[in-house]
């Protein structure tokens, strides 16, 4: 199941959250960096 696990990443410029075992390298709502990109759980 572990492998399985999925995380919510939510941005801090427009707040859009997707969801992936990775946090995405840019935003998929406005194209902010992943260093804008913070892990909401
Ligand atoms: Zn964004």
């Amino acid at each position: 199941m572990e492998g399985f696990f999925m995380a919510i990443w939510k941005c801090t410029q427009c707040n859009a959250t997707s969801e992936g075992r990775c946090r995405p390298k840019v935003c998929p709502s406005c194209g902010a960096s992943k260093e804008q990109i913070a892990k909401a759980e």
